[in-house]
């Protein structure tokens, strides 16, 4: 196998610690990618391999014994991650993410002492389970009405106060882990007295997976990303203790708001897919791959070396802006990060197919065998722009939106 460059450099210590940590393990994932991939099956090898060290608390911070991340260095090593294995990276996601939102995130908003404390309760004892038991979570937002997820409606699972916690009902689609996980972290709204429903009482609830009431449902054979397990979630009269609030009321809401750099981190699964892409496509033409035909007179021809130019051309535009994004991630950030934003997600989610895609035609015919990687690619690189809340459609809308007219103009 050629050397495998940086995807980003310089790196600072600890972001080179998780690279060669992820690297490590990158061969191996990379080649059960095949049979996950072939049998629809999730990557439960990958998973105890991440939790045997201890990688699958990365970003619990370093005073509940996790390792610490940065939201940087989560990006760096969930980019490297996708590099060999783009399903475990994104499903690995929506468990960092739930670490993410409840620690980081809920740290930059101002609470109320005894609100503070309380949730520092809550959230020792969920970094417990994902620190010292392994827990994993899940992260099921998108449901059946899609304008929900989109930020558009209030979500339609509904979390009903009773004595001690709360009555979930509701459905959930596109759980990925939804065989997997230990937890799911359902993002619900709390009803109001009159059992109405408004966007800013959204909570985000884990459920254990094992509970009364939540039911699985659905199948899960797709195009791309097919280990990711994502089925369909039913949760009927489902008692979660008011324990397992991962954020505190009312913060979700205004994280969506005010932190919105939260949503960007489904990112770095597919800029590790579009650097695959390249890497495989140049070793492929120097007849490097593991069953590429030997390196001809391919390589010599312009057009070939025109199409590698462009990949590496979008590669490092999609690279660098993504930098520069999580760089801006933090609350309040000006209207000129919050737009880079959207412009980042948009350019990478597109950016990861039209790699796969020019890889293929570059690379030929004998490159759509299911023995190579780049077929995988393709296919699993397909699904970036279609990820809730922030779709390519739904970043152009914003975008486009925006510039044009300030908060209050019509
Ligand atoms: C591999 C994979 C893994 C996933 N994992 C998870 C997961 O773990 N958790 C989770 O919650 N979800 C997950 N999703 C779901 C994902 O985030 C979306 O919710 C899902 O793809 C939406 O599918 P849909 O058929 O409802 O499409 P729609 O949402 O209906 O989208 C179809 C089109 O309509 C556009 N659109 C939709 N709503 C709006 C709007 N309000 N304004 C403007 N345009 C709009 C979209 O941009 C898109 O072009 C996953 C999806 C995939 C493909």
């Amino acid at each position: 196998m050629p050397a495998v460059a940086d995807m980003f450099s310089p790196l600072t210590q600890s972001q080179r610690r998780f690279v060669d940590a992820v690297r490590a393990l990158g061969p191996e994932f990379q080649q059960r990618g095949f049979a996950y991939d072939d049998e629809g099956r999730f990557p439960v090898e990958n998973y105890a391999d991440l939790k045997r060290t201890k990688l699958h608390a990365i970003n619990v911070p370093t005073r509940y014994g996790g390792l610490g991340a940065t939201y940087v260095d989560y990006g760096v090593f969930s980019a490297e991650l996708a590099r060999w294995c783009g399903a475990t990276a994104l499903t690995f996601n929506m468990h960092a993410a739930t670490v993410m939102w409840s620690s980081v995130i809920v740290d930059d908003f101002d609470l109320p002492a005894d609100a503070k404390k309380q949730h520092e309760k809550r959230r020792a004892a969920m970094h417990d389970k994902v620190v010292n038991e392994g827990a994993i979570f899940a992260q099921p937002f998108s449901e059946p009405n899609s304008a929900a997820a989109a930020g558009k409606a209030p979500f339609g699972t509904a979390a009903k106060r009773v004595d001690g916690g709360y009555l979930v009902n509701g459905t959930k689609h596109f759980a990925s882990l939804s065989g997997y996980a230990d937890y799911y972290a359902v993002v619900c709204t709390e009803e109001d007295k009159e059992g109405l429903h408004d966007v800013k009482n959204t909570i985000l609830l884990a459920v254990p997976a094992k509970t009364n009431g939540v039911k699985l449902f659905g199948g899960w054979d797709v195009l791309g990303m097919r280990a990711t397990d994502s089925r369909s979630l039913d949760f009927k009269d489902v008692f979660v203790p008011e324990d397992n609030l991962l954020m505190p009321p009312g913060i979700y809401y205004s994280a969506a708001l005010k932190w919105p750099h939260m949503f960007v981190s489904l990112t770095p699964s597919y800029l590790g897919i579009a650097q695959a892409a390249f890497d495989f496509t140049v070793a492929y033409l120097r007849g490097e791959a593991e069953g590429a035909p030997p390196a001809g007179p391919a390589r010599h021809s312009a057009a070939k070396q025109l199409a590698v130019a462009e990949m590496r051309i979008k590669l490092e535009q999609a690279k660098a802006l993504w930098w520069r994004v999580m760089h801006e991630a933090r609350l309040n950030p000006t209207k000129e990060e919050r737009l880079r934003c959207y412009a980042a997600q948009y350019t990478v989610m597109e950016y990861a197919n039209d790699l796969c895609q020019l890889g293929i035609r570059v690379c030929g015919g004998r490159s759509i065998f299911k023995n190579f990687l780049i077929e995988r690619l393709y296919r699993d690189s397909r699904c970036g722009s279609l990820m809730l809340p922030w779709t390519a459609e739904i970043c152009l809308e914003r975008l486009g939106r925006e510039s044009l007219f300030e908060p209050g103009e019509k």
